[in-house]
């Protein structure tokens, strides 16, 4: 661990890291749930530290970490691994493509990283009991990571929440919380139970080491690519994953050992849109009816709207937005070309390249492009079940099967 204070992206007021828990103390007061987050604190490291102890031959990765490894999980969580496809990537006119692989993680998505770290925190302060709002992955991520440890999770869940969803939480042990409404009254009530009962509150880019345990997926992607890759494409829902993956750049480039940042590629589902249109127009408005089969990026007003464009100017990026066909055909794409099967908000990242790829933006071939495929294709067989035809059964004779 290096020393670090956080600042708040909005106003830059700095605080040291036990005097600010959640959001910046001035800018978060005009914050309501329902809007996105204001006052986001981001962590800022000594970096003069962590330059004179870091080695790029065997990188350790807690110089960059703002929680004291003695507090972390037993669960591991990341190190997962990134897979060359160069069957896909001559297909798309590139010599090189990677896919980061994070539904390897241990609840099969990349929040495991996030919940790892608030658990962590957790751990620092002395507190039993994280508490989240969500309806899918984070939770997932959350109860299993507490299920390595004494910390309880407790989760509040939109009544209407799919029921698939609620096994890996209820399995690892989480208290779940139906709540009559929707995914904002479950934020809401969440928010309100921290403050009034305590606990650690997890919810994304509320709490802002979120974005730090997000990172370290930007972090392994600089070692394993064994440089800074031209552009890395990442599925947009909330923005957070996007907010982390940059940060790892900016903690990089700070610290003095990269000298340029990768473009980042923001791939939203068509219509939960409301980062690429703020991205595109400079105005913020909710997504009016998101509806996609991409359910962990299905988002009506995206936590980190603020933090996602800043990433994607600062690294001279761009977003894009694709039809949940062109998704559950990347899933397929993916699937069949390199072994890899990803959840469909996994898969928008690959169909934003694909949709790149033939545009008048495509990447030049030299390009090194990197896939954050963000959660596993187990997590959701409905999706690409409506689109594929399993054969019936035969009589057990070798003349039943076709010459
Ligand atoms: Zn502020």
């Amino acid at each position: 661990m290096t020393p670090f204070s956080y600042r708040c992206t909005d106003c830059g007021r700095q605080y040291s890291r036990d005097q600010v828990r959640y959001l910046c103390p001035e800018c978060g007061k005009a914050y309501r749930p329902g809007i996105p987050l204001l006052g986001v604190l981001e962590a800022v490291f000594d970096y003069e530290a962590i330059r004179a102890q870091f080695n790029a031959a065997r990188p350790d990765w807690n110089l960059f970490c703002p929680v004291e490894p003695q507090f972390h999980p037993p669960l591991p969580v990341g190190n997962t691994p990134l897979a060359r496809v160069d069957r896909l990537a001559s297909e798309y006119g590139l010599d090189r493509l990677w896919v980061k692989n994070d539904g390897l993680n241990p609840s099969g998505s990349l929040k495991d990283r996030a919940s790892f770290l608030v658990v962590a925190e957790a751990a620092r302060l002395g507190i039993d009991l994280v508490v989240a709002a969500s309806t899918g992955n984070a939770a997932s991520a959350l109860a299993a990571v507490c299920a390595s440890t004494d910390i309880k999770a407790l989760i509040f869940v939109p009544e209407k929440a799919p029921k698939a969803k609620l096994v890996q939480m209820v399995l690892y042990g989480a208290t779940v919380i139906p709540v009559k409404g929707t995914y904002d009254d479950a934020f809401r009530l969440s928010l309100e139970y921290t403050e009034a009962r305590g606990g650690l509150n997890r919810n994304t880019a509320y709490h802002p080491l979120t974005i730090e345990g997000k990172k370290t997926a930007g972090l392994e992607i600089w070692a394993q690519c064994g440089q800074v890759p031209d552009a890395i494409f990442v599925s947009v829902g909330d923005g957070v994953i996007l907010g982390g993956v940059h940060k790892a750049f900016v903690d990089l480039h700070r610290a003095g050992i990269i000298d340029r940042l990768p473009r980042l590629i923001g791939v939203q589902a068509e219509s939960s849109d409301a980062i690429h249109r703020f991205c595109e127009t400079g105005v913020y408005a909710d997504a009016a009816n998101p509806t996609t089969r991409a359910d962990s990026i299905s988002v009506t007003c995206p936590s980190n709207a603020y933090g996602a464009r800043r990433a994607i100017q600062e690294s001279a990026g761009l977003t894009l937005t694709v039809t949940d066909d062109e998704i559950l055909r990347a899933q397929a794409t993916l699937a069949a070309r390199s072994g890899i099967f990803t959840e469909p908000a996994g898969a928008t990242a690959l169909a934003g390249l694909i949709k790149l790829q033939q545009s008048n933006r495509a990447l030049p071939a030299s390009a090194r492009a990197v896939i954050l495929a963000t959660g596993n294709g187990l997590k959701d067989v409905e999706a690409p079940l409506s689109r594929i035809a399993i054969p019936p059964a035969i009589e057990a004779r070798l003349e039943s099967l076709p010459q």
